[in-house]
């Protein structure tokens, strides 16, 4: 890989929240942009919670930046900010990504991290559809994109919380969007009673991520549903312990590196125009997963 000289033709992206000092996203894009020969850079943003958002997607406009990531805690906060949305924005009530137009400095906000999921499923062979009956774990921001790409699949959805009323907002909020959605909210203690007919379960808490990796959202009482897969959306550690509990259980079980890979890949080619080197950047960041296990966000 040759690294192009930073100079006065270099484009600028980036990730933008609190914190990203430990984030994986500038390895993977930056080693996407040397494997491509692009004189591209990718750069942390930290900008501090209470300071101004507005200002530093302005700055961005102003310093010339193509786009960036939008992570924690903006993700929400930002849309109102920005000049249009795609629809993936609108049905997930999140932005992740921006691209600014070169010409214009309009801000256009999307969702990747809900095609990134759906892309990796795909990736892995595991079917969604009306015949999926997936059990969510969380109501966070993860799995507002992830309930959001499930249930424009077709599936049967359930949302399992511990506060039982994020779940709850969530299925308001798509119920609001769609006609008809199949999506409900149970409580986490009311796990056994939904669990039994799921064949897809997604670990959308960080529970079991780096460094409280002997922790699993599933409880031990509850048994897994036969044949189901467990799709865990952490991916530091690689294995997660829900993972070892799936696979233990004879289930097939699916880590979190392909959902970042793919929400990257997807804002790689929105700023880029051009094809994301997927396996590059699935490697970099294997790598980086193997030699490093700081916790933090991508
Ligand atoms: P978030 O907005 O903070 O939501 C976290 C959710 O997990 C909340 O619903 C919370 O429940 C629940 N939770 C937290 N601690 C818990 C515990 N000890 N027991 C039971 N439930 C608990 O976080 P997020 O942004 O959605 O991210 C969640 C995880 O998804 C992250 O840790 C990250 O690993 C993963 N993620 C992966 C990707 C990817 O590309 N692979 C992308 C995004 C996120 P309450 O509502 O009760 O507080």
């Amino acid at each position: 890989m040759t690294v192009a000289t930073l100079d006065g033709q270099t484009q600028l992206v980036g990730i933008l929240g609190w914190p990203v000092a430990h984030s994986l996203s500038p390895t993977m894009h930056n080693a996407a942009f040397a494997y491509a020969g692009l004189n591209w850079r990718y750069v942390p943003l930290p900008v501090q919670p209470g300071h101004n958002l507005d200002a530093a997607l302005k700055g961005l406009v102003a310093l010339g930046f193509r786009g960036a990531n939008i992570t924690v805690p903006y993700k929400v906060d930002a849309i109102p900010l920005l000049d249009s949305i795609t629809e993936a924005v609108t049905i997930v009530g999140a932005v992740n990504t921006i691209r600014i137009d070169h010409n214009t400095g309009k801000i256009e906000g999307m969702n990747t991290d809900m095609t990134g999921f759906l892309a990796d499923l795909a990736q892995n062979r595991v079917s969604m559809g009306k015949n999926t009956r997936a059990l969510i774990l969380g109501a966070g921001g993860a799995a507002r994109a992830i309930a959001a790409g499930l249930v424009r699949s077709g599936a049967h959805v359930t949302i399992v919380n511990r506060t039982v009323t994020k779940a709850e907002a969530i299925v308001g909020f798509i119920r609001s969007s769609w006609a008809n959605p199949d999506i409900n909210a149970v409580s986490m203690e009311d796990l056994s009673m939904v669990a039994w007919d799921a064949n897809l379960i997604v670990n959308a808490t960080p529970v079991g991520m780096w460094p409280d990796t002997e922790t699993s959202p599933w409880p031990e009482r509850v048994p897994f549903p036969p044949g189901a897969v467990v799709y865990d959306s952490i991916y530091r550690p690689l294995k997660t312990k829900l993972m070892r509990q799936a696979e233990a259980a004879g289930l097939r079980a699916v880590g979190g590196l392909g959902m970042l890979v793919y929400q990257g890949a997807s804002a790689y080619e929105v700023w880029t125009g051009k094809k994301a080197p997927v396996d590059v950047m699935k490697l970099v960041c294997q790598q980086a997963l193997m030699e490093d296990s700081r916790p933090g966000p991508f």
